[in-house]
């Protein structure tokens, strides 16, 4: 490609829209250009990043044995309603873009294609001897994202590659998730990402595994908490870990002390002179199902620990049932506003016991009139604990279950693992943190959506079966602008080879000097012909401008047609590591495939 052909335009300044490297970068550098909120047109050059990531992803995925197919993206209301999410995905989370056609008919855009590649099944799959199977695609989908943000990384409209397998049973569901999480590790090395696959939260759909692939870097969204052993690794809202020791309760007597300005456990342990792990701290929730159903909770958890909500929200999914619902769509600590809403008294906040009484409830037909009780496993064990009083200013000291208090029947395991503690696997071992970037995701889905949709196979005995099921993700415009926030200097961008728009810029620093241009469009030539991707900088600017271009741009390798020409050789610059080296006009061709070739090879 020909620079003054193109169109190339590269901006000085910093675009105030932009938060991040990657997303400075990419604006500045002419490869997107943002539309609208969370909208971006991908550029020529941008273009054929995502070609390339693209390119990769498709080599893996057939090489797993998975089959390219394109799904719709308007999706039809009635299949999601098949699923149950229709009304979670286009009211409640609002994530879909919904519309109605000329004929009243409703639609959504695709944020996610289970249900159509379900419907799919449902109407092809017939018998085991078709099994497994697993079809992939690579398209735009659309999400209305509450914080579109950092340009492709948030994006309302992204490029995603989504596989969905199908198996006969459990067994096999593993055998193809462990396939695509074999893909995974060989797509994210491929195009020379430093990553981290972690286990992750399967939500609410209680599938038995989970793992995110986390590209490493501060700017990242997500938390991961690791040990140096290498062997343990998890999204912390997914993360176990063992709670440091309590400390033995000093108190031995139950009594109410007066405890004047403590609503917080630190203001506690110091007024009392013990230790937060002494005392029992009840949290107030409030969820919401999508019934419209709405339920206090009340978690009981030692004073040193904090609630994971995520975890939470997971268990009381599994209780929906229990309150006519199926999802739970909100969860929050009620504040002010909402406690006028439902509360018959001032609640004695900061003081609250495990046996707060219900008549603090004033119930209704979305709202449930008890307490929903229930206490963590760093908890359960406390003895002689301090905790509330359920009036404020006071608390109790020297309490135990089944004495003054009845311990929740609901013992979950809610707490937060938090950086500093014991490693499970090891206790020697103590979690680390770093921020990542969720890249990809892979999800044993089970029998969620062919059982809601009816998607079953004869197996060989001739019983008719639901379909086991795993999904798989890839957000591609995503991952590569991922690769430049892991990669990039003070000058620009650093793109991995395998993954760069182009491999070689040449770089005419005069384009009156007629030797410069020969020898430039020669080498430009040589390279085409030989398969290596290079653009020819034959604007009519000055050299420097070229230089910091190319820079900016983060082309891997940068040929010079300057005056070294006068003994036969070019300049040869890496774009990575800034060494330059004169190289005769013959060789560099050559030498610039041979290192090409090995930089993708290796990688
Ligand atoms: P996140 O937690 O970041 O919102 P998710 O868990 O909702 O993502 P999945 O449904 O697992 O995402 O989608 C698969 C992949 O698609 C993600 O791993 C991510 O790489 C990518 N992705 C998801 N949402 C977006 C988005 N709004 N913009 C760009 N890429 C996205
Ligand atoms: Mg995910």
């Amino acid at each position: 490609m020909r620079l003054s052909q193109m169109l190339f335009a590269t901006l000085r300044e910093d675009p105030a829209e932009a938060e991040i490297p990657s997303h400075k970068l990419l604006v500045r550098a002419g490869y997107i250009r943002r539309i609208g909120s969370g909208v971006y047109a991908y550029l020529p050059l941008m273009w054929r990043v995502l070609q390339k990531v693209s390119q990769i992803v498709r080599e893996e995925m057939n090489a797993a044995g998975a089959q390219e197919c394109l799904l719709t993206q308007l999706q039809p209301s009635e299949l999601w309603k098949e699923s149950g999410r229709w009304d979670t995905y286009t009211k409640a989370e609002g994530i879909m873009f919904a519309l109605t056609d000329r004929q009243g008919r409703e639609l959504g855009l695709g944020p996610t294609h289970e249900e159509v590649i379900t419907m799919v099944a449902r109407d092809m799959v017939r018998s085991y001897r078709q099994l497994p199977v697993n079809l992939y695609q690579i398209q735009t989908k659309f999400r209305d994202e509450i914080r579109p943000r950092f340009g492709l990384m948030r994006g309302r409209e992204f490029i995603m590659k989504d596989a969905y397998s199908f198996d006969m049973d459990e067994a096999g569901m593993k055998e193809s998730y462990q396939k695509m999480n074999v893909a995974y590790h060989n797509v994210l090395r491929r195009c020379g990402l430093a990553f981290r696959a972690v286990d992750a939260d399967s939500g609410a759909i209680g599938g038995s595994g989970s793992q995110e692939f986390m590209v490493l870097a501060d700017a990242g969204e997500d938390e991961v908490l690791y040990t140096e052993d290498g062997k343990y690794a998890a999204n912390v809202e997914k993360a176990v870990s063992l709670p440091p020791d309590a400390v033995a309760s000093t108190f031995k007597k139950y009594e109410k002390l007066d405890t004047p300005n403590t609503p917080t456990i630190a203001s506690l342990a110091e007024l009392l002179k013990c230790s937060p792990t002494q005392i029992l701290k009840n949290v107030l929730y409030q969820v919401t199902y999508d019934n419209g159903m709405n339920v206090l909770v009340l978690v009981s958890i030692r004073g040193d620990q904090d609630v994971n909500e995520v975890k939470l929200q997971n268990e009381l999914a599994k209780l929906a049932g229990e309150y006519g619902g199926n999802a739970v769509i909100g969860l929050k600590v009620p504040g002010e506003e909402d406690q006028q809403q439902w509360a018959t008294k001032p609640l004695p906040l900061g003081y609250i016991a495990p046996d707060l009484a219900d008549d603090y409830i004033q119930g209704s037909k979305s709202l449930a009139a008890k307490f929903l009780r229930m206490v963590d496993k760093t908890a359960v064990e406390l003895k002689n604990f301090v905790t509330g009083s359920n009036e404020s200013g006071f608390h109790v000291v020297g309490a135990n279950w089944g004495k003054q208090f009845d311990l929740p029947k609901i013992a979950v395991d809610v707490r937060k693992a938090i950086v500093g503690d014991r490693s499970i696997h090891d206790p020697s071992q103590t979690l680390q943190s770093a921020r990542g970037i969720e890249i990809g995701h892979i999800f044993q889905l089970g029998t969620k959506y062919s059982k809601a949709m009816n998607a079953t196979y004869t197996n060989e005995q001739g019983e008719e079966m639901p379909l086991v099921m795993g999904c798989y993700g890839i957000g591609v415009s995503r991952l590569a602008q991922a690769a430049v926030e892991q990669s990039y200097d003070k000058d620009g961008i650093i793109w991995p080879v395998a993954i760069a728009p182009y491999q070689v810029v040449v770089v005419i620093p005069n384009v009156n000097d007629n030797n410069q241009v020969s020898a430039a469009e020669v080498i430009y030539s040589e390279l085409n012909r030989v398969g290596i991707e290079a653009i020819l900088d034959d604007r009519d600017e000055r050299a420097g401008v070229k230089f910091k271009d190319a820079d900016l741009v983060g082309i891997p390798y940068r040929i010079v047609t300057g005056r070294s020409l006068q003994q036969s050789k070019v300049e040869v610059v890496s774009r990575a590591t800034k060494e330059s080296q004169e190289i005769s006009v013959h060789e560099v061709v050559p030498t610039l495939k041979r290192w090409i070739d090995e930089a993708i090879a290796g990688s």
